[in-house]
């Protein structure tokens, strides 16, 4: 059985039934955060360090082996213990016998004890989409800023973003022998969101997250029009996330093609377990159903409280630019 993931999860219910044990989205989650739990030891032990480094798309679009492995176990243990579910992983990776080490069939045990939200008692596994970043933040793990660093993996039904695990492997790599490394926060809707502290920033602030390794014209105009006190370069869509649950940031703006859904789906439910907001630059929704095109090429527009002073705030020649 998989160890817990490292971070004490606390949750208040409110209208839900029992019953949850038996169905899939919970077994599926189980699964998921032992996997997540698996991941920080392969970190851990053999991830430190960027190795493998493939250049896909540009120097600024990268995968190294810790891409490849960390896919390659989430997917192919989830492929085995859910053989109806439509799993999308983020690297395309060539079919190939996957290394019984990668492989994890524990689950994990503490979700079992929650209550299943209503509303999912009837979702079947085959319903289920599930988006997977094996590390989000390549670029910056290249570059040794390791707390960037997110594993993502997204639940959707019926198109929707329901549930999302963000496992921070390195979470506390700079605070000393003594820090417990890592940690994980997952969220499910109607449920609640779990592993960290909710912070607001100070009031009437504006602080605005954005990509640190591929702006553009477009998205520092974006930027500026928002009128920030603070602009925030981080590395990452669930590190930016991160940054809004956490009171560093107010808005994460990013009008640009380049983020896509398994990037957005696990981020975006955290977000909304806790009253936030993620859209597309002109306040689409995203859709997560299996068929849907992955880029999101009308970019990112998420904050915790006030998203419609950030909205109001895009310029017409940025929505323009950017078609969804
Ligand atoms: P960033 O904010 O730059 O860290 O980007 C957030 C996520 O979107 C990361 O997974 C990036 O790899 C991805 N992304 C954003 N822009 C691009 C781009 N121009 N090319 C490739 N990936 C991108
Ligand atoms: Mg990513
Ligand atoms: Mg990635």
């Amino acid at each position: 059985m998989a160890e817990q993931p490292r971070t004490p999860l606390k949750c208040e219910v409110q209208g839900s039934s029992p019953g949850w044990k038996k169905l899939p989205l919970e077994r599926l989650l189980s699964a998921v955060l032992a996997n997540l739990t698996k991941e920080h030891h392969g970190f851990e032990s053999h991830c430190v360090d960027a190795v493998g480094i493939v250049e896909k798309t540009s120097a600024t679009d990268l995968q190294t082996k810790a891409d490849r492995l960390v896919q390659m176990s989430i997917c192919s243990s989830l492929a085995r213990k859910f053989p109806k579910l439509t799993i999308i992983g983020e690297e395309d990776l060539p079919p190939e016998e996957v290394d019984q080490e990668l492989i994890e069939d524990g689950q994990w045990e503490e979700i079992l004890k929650q209550p299943c939200p209503s509303q999912y008692s009837a979702i079947k596994e085959e319903d289920l989409v599930v988006w997977v970043d094996p590390l989000d933040g390549t670029k910056e793990y290249t570059e040794g800023l390791l707390d960037n660093v997110t594993v993502l993996i997204g639940i959707a039904y019926e198109g929707k973003a329901i549930a999302g695990i963000i496992n921070q492997p390195y979470y506390n790599y700079q605070a000393g022998p003594d820090a417990v490394l890592g940690r994980t926060i997952w969220g499910v809707l109607g449920l609640g969101a779990f592993g960290f502290q909710l912070k607001e920033v100070p009031a009437g602030k504006h602080i605005i997250t954005t990509t640190r390794s591929h702006s553009n014209k477009l998205v520092t105009d974006c930027v500026s029009a928002m009128n920030p006190d603070d602009v925030l370069r981080v590395g990452g869509a669930g590190n930016k996330i991160i940054q809004l649950i956490e009171g560093k940031a107010s808005a994460y703006v990013f009008a640009s093609p380049g983020c896509k859904k398994w990037d957005t789906c696990a981020p975006e439910v955290i977000l909304h377990a806790v009253g936030g907001k993620l859209t597309d630059i002109h306040g689409n929704a995203l859709q997560y159903n299996k068929e849907v095109k992955h880029m999101n090429s009308a970019g990112v527009l998420a904050t915790l409280r006030n998203y419609d002073y950030y909205a109001s705030r895009v310029p017409e020649s940025v929505k323009n630019a950017l078609v969804p």
